[in-house]
């Protein structure tokens, strides 16, 4: 439920209204809006009753299950920042680096290539989430101290995942920006963790996850407190098969209709064949995307996961030249 308050309202009578809300059990959010101010209330509302207090103007009841990050009451879009990088302020923003850290060497490698070619921030996942327990998990808190000494030396922000509440802590003191892979979007117990940081989030889409559940699950991190939330398309589960995945570019233009965060892509997971991602990279940018994240590994064939889907330095440093020149000419425009 939404209370629209009265254009004059004073302080006193949104302190007074939210305190009501607050005595019955519900969580209030109070948003400024161009002109006036609205409260969102979180929680069960069929019992509020507050069309009769002072500075009152409407209640609104929000149709769709996701109040906070739905574009309705807040028709500003987002802009998460991290250092001197900014997600969603009308300049495309790109993060690359390997799926997994493997060793120094590989990382530092990547770090300085990924940062030659353009990339304004690192991926590299020290927890990986893998279909078989006999695969690679990844170096845990050791990779992420190796992304630490590649940001130190390259400057570029860390993204890595995060797959269990339990180091959330421990990871929060290395990384920039916390992932959230496709098969951890519906944990709703790490969402709700998340949300009690200030690190900003970098939410996947549930590979068989629809857009409503997708946004359901950046409510859950949003109404415990963080609104620094990007959401990134990875792909779908469909019957097709020539790719891993079926990337759903239809999502990009949907969810900035329906939402005011950030969108990035991944082409990677979203079409699993490196020489098919920069076709899709530059039509994520096409449809509207606020960024890109992209697996580059300076060894490809030697990665020790998704090296099948990661370009080559070399490959990226094409593909950057390729985006620029097509941001360039929409600017043109
Ligand atoms: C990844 O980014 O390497 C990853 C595991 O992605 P996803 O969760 O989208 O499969
Ligand atoms: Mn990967």
């Amino acid at each position: 439920m939404v209370i629209i308050m009265e254009k004059r309202a004073s302080e006193e009578q949104v302190r007074q209204v939210v305190a009501y809300a607050q005595g019955m059990g519900l969580k209030a959010h109070v948003l400024g809006t161009e002109d006036r101010t609205v409260i969102v209330l979180i929680g069960n509302t069929h019992q509020v009753k507050v069309s009769h207090m002072p500075g009152v103007s409407g209640v609104v009841t929000i149709p769709y299950s996701f109040k906070l990050a739905s574009r309705q009451f807040h028709s500003q879009p987002t802009m998460v920042t991290i250092g001197d990088v900014v997600v969603g302020g009308g300049k495309p923003i790109v993060i690359a680096g390997p799926c997994a850290v493997e060793n120094r060497d590989q990382i530092l490698e990547s770090a300085y290539q990924v940062k030659a070619a353009g990339a304004h921030m690192l991926r590299g996942g020290a927890f990986k989430p893998r279909s078989s327990p006999y695969s690679f998990q990844g170096l845990g808190e050791e990779g992420l101290k190796l992304l630490d000494e590649a940001r130190r030396q390259t400057g570029l922000k860390i993204v890595s995942e995060v797959v269990d509440p339990v180091n959330l802590s421990m990871i929060c003191e290395y990384v920039d920006v916390l992932q959230v892979g496709s098969r951890n979007m519906q944990n709703f117990h790490l969402l709700r963790e998340l949300g009690r940081t200030n690190k900003p989030i970098l939410l996947k889409r549930g590979m068989s996850a629809t857009i409503e559940e997708w946004l359901m699950s950046a409510e859950y991190i949003l109404s415990a407190g963080n609104s620094n939330v990007i959401l990134c398309e990875r792909g779908i589960r469909t019957f097709e098969k020539y790719t891993r995945n079926t990337l759903d570019l239809n999502a990009i233009p949907v969810v900035k209709d329906l939402s005011h965060l950030p969108v990035i892509v991944d082409p990677s997971h979203g079409v699993g064949i490196a020489r098919y991602v920069p076709a899709m990279s530059m039509a994520a940018l096409a449809a509207g995307a606020d960024g890109l994240i992209i697996e580059v590994h300076p060894r490809p064939n030697e990665a020790a996961s998704d090296g099948q889907q990661s370009l080559t330095p070399q490959e990226f440093a094409q593909l950057m030249h390729r985006l620029q020149g097509m941001m360039a000419q929409f600017t043109n425009t």
